[in-house]
């Protein structure tokens, strides 16, 4: 065992961080060690305003350093493996972490090439998405370029990081087009794979009345699967199974989301 931590936290985004500072003011001896490879934390709920042209997107990355909280230990590393009948992790670098306890805060994994056809095209094309710092402030061109035709809103099924920020950018965009003077002259779609429009009724209940203020048109049930780029479309399966096809001008597109492959070929996690 290279290093043992009562506590180890894998991840050192908005989770780990959080979990990690509470436990080092709650507990006297804390020896908190956090696990995170990346030298930028990136706050990313902001990247729904930098996608509405609120922000730039430097507002949302600050040092990972500045935000290790005091008393715990950063292990600037990837973990490679779980291996919790040995109560620790195996790093990249070939480190073995041992721990009394373990808080897993690794995040998602994005399936952008999951979407067929979307590679080589995000960011172009009308093709956007708020779900990447290198991709959000591509969002806000692609919402300002507009100039009217239909503006597609995709969502896939869960998991998924924040099931508000597929919508939230899609109620800036219908702002901008107002305000623009093209909203008149098009049509907001949102497209998603969930049956409705939120899983919480309470919520359901006012946001529906949104998207019907809003003049929204709503496809529940569609699951983005492929785009075709040169055509300007998307392609959809829909609850019966059938392919669907709708055309569009600009598209913000939400990727299905997994969890980190380490997660899920370990023991902890459950079949499927
Ligand atoms: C566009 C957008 C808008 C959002 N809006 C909101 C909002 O308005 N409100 C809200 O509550 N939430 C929002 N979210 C969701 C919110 O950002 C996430 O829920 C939150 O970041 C999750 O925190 P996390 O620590 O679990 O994961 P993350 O913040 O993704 O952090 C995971 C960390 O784990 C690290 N990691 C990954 N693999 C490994 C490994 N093998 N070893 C070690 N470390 C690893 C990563 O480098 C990363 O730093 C939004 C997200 C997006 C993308």
């Amino acid at each position: 065992m290279s290093e043992h931590h009562r506590i180890v936290v894998v991840g050192g985004g908005t989770g780990g961080i959080t979990v990690a500072a509470r436990l080092c003011r709650a507990l006297d001896e804390p020896d908190v060690a956090i696990i995170e490879p990346s030298a930028t934390h990136y706050y990313q709920p902001l990247w729904t305003l930098v996608g509405g042209g609120a922000v730039s997107r430097e507002a949302s990355a600050r040092p990972e350093a500045d935000l290790i909280p005091d008393g715990a230990t950063w292990i600037q590393a990837e973990v490679s493996e779980l291996l919790p009948d040995e109560d620790a992790v195996q790093l990249a670098d070939g480190r073995t972490i041992g721990y009394d306890h373990l808080v897993l805060a690794p995040g998602l994994t994005l399936r952008w090439d999951a979407v067929e056809g979307l590679e080589g095209h995000l960011g172009r094309d009308g093709i956007c998405s708020n779900y990447a710092y290198d991709q959000c402030e591509r969002t806000w061109e692609t919402i300002s370029a507009f100039e009217g035709g239909t503006a597609l809103f995709t969502m896939p099924a869960p998991p998924i990081k924040c099931a508000g920020a597929p919508q939230k950018i899609m109620y800036l965009a219908d702002d901008a087009f107002r305000k623009a003077g093209v909203r008149d002259r098009s049509e907001v779609i949102y497209a998603s794979a969930t049956p409705g429009i939120f899983a919480v009724p309470e919520y359901a209940a006012t946001l529906n009345r949104v998207i019907e203020r809003r003049g929204i048109e709503t496809r529940y049930q569609h699951a983005l699967t492929a785009i075709r780029p040169d055509e300007r479309e998307a392609v959809f399966t829909d609850g019966d199974g059938d392919e669907v096809v709708i055309g569009y001008e600009m598209i913000h597109v939400t990727p299905p989301q997994v969890p980190p492959e380490f997660v899920a070929r370990s023991p902890l996690a459950g079949a499927g």
